[in-house]
């Protein structure tokens, strides 16, 4: 179980911190290295102990009152974690559930948050496919055999364990701001041309993407070509989401008893401007999220609430099973 510290020992624990990072320059190499050491293996164990608090927190759905329709929602919106963050952390804590020594490999740094993802990912495949499920013993057998490997280590293993044929398909689609989205597989040896070529440009474009390494090099070979100079202007990516961005789903929308909402006012409240109006009643904020909208009754249909456009909102799933379950 977690500890609770109060504030006088949070502040001790800041200031000793601080004055740590004030020292480092004074540390010897040897020290510094141990330094980084100890603080990665704290920061180990306090994945651990978060994976736990998240565990509880699914299992309360305590993100439901807090107006989140997820858990990976309220990891993102309410703690603050980037999307691909909070799945790796929700993969990694619900599997923690079913191989509970999951954490102590996690602490101990021979399994990493991406490697269990990386497994879940390849179960959710499977069990589309084949509508099978490992059993927790069979998860901790494979999750074993993944022990200190590396991230394409790791995606090797559960190719071939699960028989994954690659996907060979090319993919393009053009996106709402003209960006472009491309889909290809490039055989062993093509990615390791293309990963030195990006490791010969790392001085020129320091941290750059894929993207940023194709762009270069047919920037080179057309001037090469034809003499023409070609720029062009930052691409600020989306963040990734494993959500997708599909119009609000319509469900739900007829009453238990008494006449169905007309499709005209059903259609103005699902409309997509709206999300669910789910709203925390400590902290007044709305959910807001776009995903599975049902039309909710303020004044339920069973207490004489009607059809009108006053007693109608959005609501998510989530919300509207939560706010009856719960009584709110
Ligand atoms: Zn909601």
């Amino acid at each position: 179980m977690t500890q609770k510290l109060n504030s006088s020992e949070v502040a001790q624990a800041s200031q000793s911190l601080q004055s740590a990072c004030e020292n480092l320059s004074k540390l010897k190499n040897e020290e510094l290295h141990c330094e980084l050491k100890n603080r990665v293996a704290e920061e180990r164990k306090l994945t651990h102990q978060i994976l736990q608090i998240i565990i509880e927190i699914d299992l309360r759905k305590l993100y439901l009152p807090m107006a989140c329709s997820s858990l990976f929602d309220y990891l993102v919106r309410e703690i603050g974690y980037t999307p691909a963050s909070a799945q790796r952390r929700i993969d990694a804590a619900r599997m923690m559930q079913q191989v509970p020594e999951l954490g102590n490999k996690i602490e101990n740094g021979t399994l990493k948050l991406t490697q269990v993802s990386q497994v879940q990912q390849v179960l959710r495949l499977a069990k589309k496919a084949n509508k099978t499920q490992l059993l927790p013993s069979e998860k901790s057998d494979l999750l074993a055999r993944l022990e200190n490997k590396t991230g394409p280590e790791s995606e090797l293993i559960l190719a071939k364990e699960f028989n994954l044929s690659p996907q060979t398909q090319f993919k393009q689609k053009i996106q709402k701001d003209e960006s472009v989205r491309i889909e290809l597989t490039l055989s062993k040896e093509q990615m390791e041309i293309l990963d030195r070529a990006k490791e010969l440009l790392s001085h020129a474009l320091p941290g750059a993407t894929f993207a940023e390494v194709i762009t270069s090099l047919a920037q080179r070979y057309v001037k090469q070509r034809t003499g023409v100079n070609t720029s062009v202007k930052k691409h600020k990516s989306p963040s990734p989401s494993t959500e997708s961005n599909s119009a609000a789903e319509v469900k739900g929308t007829q009453n238990i008893s008494g006449k169905p909402i007309p499709s005209s006012v059903r259609k103005r409240i699902l409309s997509p401007n709206l999300g669910c109006q789910f709203k925390d009643s400590r902290t007044g904020k709305i959910c807001g999220s776009k995903h599975f909208l049902q039309v909710d009754h303020i004044k339920p249909r069973f207490a004489g609430g009607g059809n009108e456009s006053f007693n109608l909102r959005p609501m998510c799933s989530s919300h509207n099973k939560f706010r009856y379950t719960a009584g709110c």
